[in-house]
């Protein structure tokens, strides 16, 4: 059996690819994966059903046409080179994706900010963890998860805020509830406008109003200084904290939509359970205002200390399976590469000499949003999309769909021959698949492993380092573009990271700068921080963090509603979200007749008195528009949902005005920090089809 990583969510889970009697592939668990132990969820243990060929992209194609790799490639050297020297380096621009292996990433990342000179280049994790980045660093000073996944399992209280554990994450959760069933008197809390399957093991349940997370961790940051529970002597390693508290008192704990019993009731667990892991995702990420709902989390776990410690911290929990390695490779526009700082001279000089690149660009790029909206406008005329579908999962989807179709020049690299994407490209380029590449990925835990390859590449399909490498060369950069292998990207990107550990940043692997090819092959999966004393650590018990004067920063929070505001005609809030048995844009998952088993057809999760109110009936059909755009969904009924509020999932399409393609609905509206959209708060109208 090979060893290898899930490549589906932020778990990371170690999965054992074999082939049964028959020469049938098969997929289990690997039972010595620090990450699952073993277990598998639906999607896992599917995955040996979504390997076959059916819609696979073989081979090259230009216009429409089948072309060889020569001509693709030069087209595409020379589309980008032509563009750049007629309109300068931000007239093009890189979307990738957190489905791309570290070195994928590296590679691209260095071609885009080292060599083209923009910082255009963004990735769908944009839309999934910016928040949690950016409210990293206000606070830490680095994009550092302090903690790691046992400490769900040694904490007393487990908070899980703007997270359907059980749905999107479900080893972790399994994980939980393994833990809880050991030791019952281990507390669960779930704050989360729906009562989701995770809510199954809740001691509380908080149905927060939408938005409405920020109030209740002011809330929790008052109570906890007006109960002396403030950890004085680790607030010597804090900066802000009156500030903080100023805002926490001030703000309205009404805006939570919670009772003042049930926050009563959070506050008594919170602050009477010295081993409390906070953790949260897309909830509280996917909003308008939701790196300050990060740091109203972050401030209750720097205020009493309990941080970096066994059983102890805010947890970031991570969509998909690599969003952490992009983060670290620097991947989003407002990043450098090794958590370095692209606005730090310093580290930009330092990246700038080990690349001995010609041209670094000195400010952050567009991020997601703003990068389609600069393709729609023409600033943008050149993209590379690769292994993303925007066209389905950004919002106000049809007005990305309108600027990739009077975009000059599209590339989409994809496993994917039939995308609503791919169809709007001028070239497509074949990449390989799960199962067909070797890499490594980074989980929600800074756990490093490798994916490893059991399967031939199919057709013409090729590495996507090795596509991104060789149009690099063809652009003039033959020397800096010349890896032969993975482990040999992977051993520089290690190095890089060691110039950045000597600038005293936290990401540093140096130690594997000069990994072998034997070595890199047999990797065993990893937690950072390595090096000298620092072993597979946690951060921040020590308080020493990495802003300028070592402290770590509160921030003053006032919350604020989503920006889509309910009126008579749009009176109902929309949320979007995963199911527990897709993923993403069902390229993968909708191969497997037991995924598609679950939840056969999009739909509109409703409350049977609002269904009522609008003339909806169970299995009918609503039709769901906002400013933006409009869907139609079979109608679910269910309590599960606040009156005034719907969901619906993200995963399908749909060419025609019977679309189910929900981010058409979905406003374009960001965090004004983060840059990731508000996805979970749109403003529609629901009525009969
Ligand atoms: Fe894959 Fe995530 Fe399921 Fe683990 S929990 S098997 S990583 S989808």
């Amino acid at each position: 059996m090979t060893r290898s990583t899930c490549p589906y969510c932020g778990v990371g889970c170690g999965v054992l690819i074999g082939r049964d009697g028959a020469g049938e592939i098969v997929v289990k668990g690997d039972p010595e994966h620090p990450a699952n132990y073993g277990r598998l969820c639906s999607k896992g243990t599917a995955l040996a059903e979504t390997l076959g060929l059916e819609d696979r992209l073989l081979a090259p194609q230009i216009d429409g046409r089948e072309a060889g790799w020569d001509e693709a490639l030069e087209l595409v050297a020379r589309r980008f080179t032509e563009t750049i020297a007629e309109h300068g380096p931000d007239s093009v621009a890189f979307y990738v994706s957190g489905q791309l292996l570290t070195e994928d990433y590296y590679v691209a990342n260095k071609l885009m900010k080292g060599f083209i000179g923009s910082a255009n280049i963004d990735t769908n994790s944009r839309l999934c963890m910016a928040s949690s980045v950016a409210g990293h660093r206000r606070a830490f000073g680095t994009d550092t998860v302090p903690g790691l996944y046992e400490d769900l399992e040694l904490a007393d209280l487990v908070v899980l805020t703007g997270s359907n554990l059980a749905w999107c994450h479900p080893v972790l959760y399994q994980r939980l509830v393994a833990a809880k069933a050991a030791r019952p008197e281990m507390r669960v809390v779930v704050i989360d406008p729906r009562r989701t399957a995770t809510c199954d093991i809740a001691d509380l349940h908080l149905a927060v109003a939408s938005g409405g997370d920020a109030a209740i961790f002011n809330a929790l940051l008052a109570e906890i200084a007006r109960r002396g529970a403030v950890d004085r002597a680790y607030l010597a390693h804090v900066t802000g904290f009156d500030a903080a508290l100023a805002a926490a008192e001030a703000s309205d704990p009404a805006m939570s939509g919670v009772s003042n019993a049930e926050l009563a009731r959070f506050c008594d667990l919170w602050i009477g359970t010295e081993k409390v892991v906070t953790v949260y995702s897309q909830g509280i990420n996917q909003s308008s205002s939701g790196t300050d709902k990060v740091n109203a989390i972050l401030n209750c776990h720097l205020a009493t200390g309990r941080i970096g410690q066994p059983g102890m911290g805010p947890f970031s929990i991570t969509g998909q399976p690599n969003a952490m390695g992009g983060r670290e490779v620097g991947g989003l526009a407002n990043m450098l590469a090794c958590h370095m700082d692209l606005e730090n001279p310093t580290h930009r000089a330092a990246v700038q000499d080990f690349w001995r690149a010609p041209a670094m660009p000195e400010a952050a790029g567009l991020k997601a949003v703003d990068m389609f909206r600069a393709v729609g406008n023409g600033k943008i005329r050149a993209i590379w999309i690769i292994h993303t579908n925007p066209v389905v999962s950004m919002p106000d989807a049809d007005a990305v769909r309108a600027a990739l179709r009077g975009c000059d020049f599209v590339v989409v690299s994809d496993v994917t021959a039939r995308t609503d994407t791919a169809a709007l490209a001028h070239v497509l380029l074949p990449a390989t698949a799960w199962g067909e590449k070797d890499g490594t990925v980074t989980n929600s835990e800074r756990r490093i492993s490798r994916q490893r390859r059991v399967l031939p590449a199919p057709g013409g399909a090729r590495h996507d380092w090795r596509i991104l490498a060789e149009v690099g060369q063809r652009m003039g950069w033959r020397g800096e573009f010349c890896w032969t292998s993975p482990a040999e990207v992977f051993a520089e990107y290690a190095a890089l990271s060691g110039v950045g550990g000597r600038l005293g940043v936290d990401f540093d692997i140096s130690e594997y700068s000069e990994i072998s090819l034997p070595d890199y092959a047999a990797l065993e999966p990893f937690v950072w921080p390595q090096g000298p004393g620092r072993k597979g650590g946690r951060f921040f018990a020590d308080g020493q963090f990495y802003t300028p004067d070592g402290k770590a920063r509160m921030i003053a929070v006032t919350p604020r509603a989503p920006v889509s505001r309910i009126s008579a005609e749009f009176p109902f809030r929309l949320n979007t979200g995963r199911t527990r048995d897709q993923w993403h844009t069902m390229t993968r998952t909708a191969k497997s007749a037991r995924l598609n088993q679950h939840l056969g057809e999009p739909y509109l999760e409703i409350h049977p008195d609002d269904a009522a109110r609008v003339g909806l009936e169970a299995a009918g059909i609503a039709r769901v528009a906002s400013a933006d755009g409009e869907a139609l969904l079979r109608v679910y009924l269910s309590d599960a949902v606040r009156p005034g509020e719907v969901f619906a999932p993200m995963h399908w399409t749909g060419e025609t005005a019977s679309a189910a393609r929900i981010d058409a609905v979905v406003s374009a509206v960001t965090d004004p920090v983060s840059g990731q959209p508000e996805s979970k708060a749109t403003a529609v109208s629901i009525t009969p089809f």
